[in-house]
């Protein structure tokens, strides 16, 4: 999406230092290098690359990586995104069986698979989803599955029917920001499309854990990020991940703040008493930044939660 961000080059403000507690050490490790390695000789993208995260150095020196199927091309161009915008090639068939050996070779108890939108595919892309769950299924039997996919806009039903039928253990999908800012943010997309997707999985299956994160700085209100939250737990969503939005390049859309880490603290206090099982809330958090840590606390939450109910008869 460089070349074509919505952003014009008059309308961005200048770009506003970064405070102390977003600063991360520069990913320097053997850990980190291996992961690289065995990233590139399978050829597989990564969002933890595509999308320049401030935690690459953390997680891959831990072999945590998010691979990133179906290319490294978006047909979005969401102006918050790093990803290159335009035509994608040609679905990769030997994909599938490339993410089951990285999670072999890295000894992934848990791994989380994203991808590109890809709106010129009949299905949005859904079929390289279940062919990856079923070749991690194989190959990787207890590693537990964590799928980030787009709002496959237009095929969503048939999408989500295929994905589900596969038996994800996460199935998350980013709401990304409070629905005022969707014109100028996530332009492509709908807000209530989005939560009408995580509705739908959780429909499907209530068993599978649903998740859905927020990017905060963009210039959303308090109040609006709390109606977002209620709209989650309204579909059932079980794990909000907050974090703060940090600006790619210079015409991608500016930071308006950067939230304090005691806001972040706050944010989660109040998500939590609207009853999410999991929250995640601090600057650096994605998506998938600890997402096998939060996982296994999430499972432990439901788990204790249906004691409880038991217990009471
Ligand atoms: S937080 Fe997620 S996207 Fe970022 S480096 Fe870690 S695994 Fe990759």
């Amino acid at each position: 999406m460089n070349d074509q961000s919505p952003i014009a080059a008059q309308e961005r403000p200048a770009r506003i230092r970064k405070p102390d507690w977003i600063r991360v050490k520069a990913p320097v490790s053997k850990g980190y290098e291996e992961t690289r390695g065995l990233m590139r000789s399978l050829g597989l993208n990564t969002v933890c690359e595509e999308a320049a995260c401030p935690n690459i150095g953390e997680c891959w020196t831990k072999k945590h990586a998010t691979v990133m199927i179906l290319g490294d091309v978006c047909t979005r161009a969401c102006a918050f995104c790093n990803v290159k915008t335009g035509m994608p090639r040609k679905v990769d068939a030997s994909e599938p069986g490339h993410v089951a050996e990285a999670a072999a070779k890295l000894g992934l108890e848990h791994i989380v698979i994203t991808s590109v939108d890809r709106d010129d595919l009949p299905d949005g892309g859904a079929s390289q989803f279940v062919k990856v769950i079923e070749a991690l299924r194989a190959a990787t039997p207890n590693t537990t599955i964590e799928i980030l996919t787009p709002d496959f806009r237009g095929k969503m039903r048939a999408a989500v029917e295929a994905i589900m039928a596969a038996g994800p253990d996460v199935y998350n999908h980013n709401l990304e920001t409070v629905p005022r800012l969707y014109p100028t943010i996530r332009p492509g997309a709908r807000y209530y499309a989005s939560l009408r997707l995580l509705e739908e999985v959780k429909h499907h299956d209530p068993r599978v854990f649903t998740k859905s994160g927020v990017m905060l700085g963009l210039g959303e209100e308090r109040l609006e990020v709390h109606q977002v939250m209620d709209d989650m737990r309204s579909a059932g969503i079980d794990f909000l991940t907050m974090g703060q939005y940090l600006q790619p390049t210079p015409k991608h859309a500016p930071v308006i703040d950067f939230v304090t880490p005691q806001a972040f603290a706050a944010y989660g206090a109040i998500a939590r008493a609207k009853g999410f099982l999991q929250v995640a809330a601090s600057p650096l958090t994605r998506s998938s930044y600890h997402a096998g840590e939060d996982f296994a606390e999430m499972r432990a939450a439901r788990e204790a939660q249906l004691a409880k109910a038991a217990a009471r008869g």
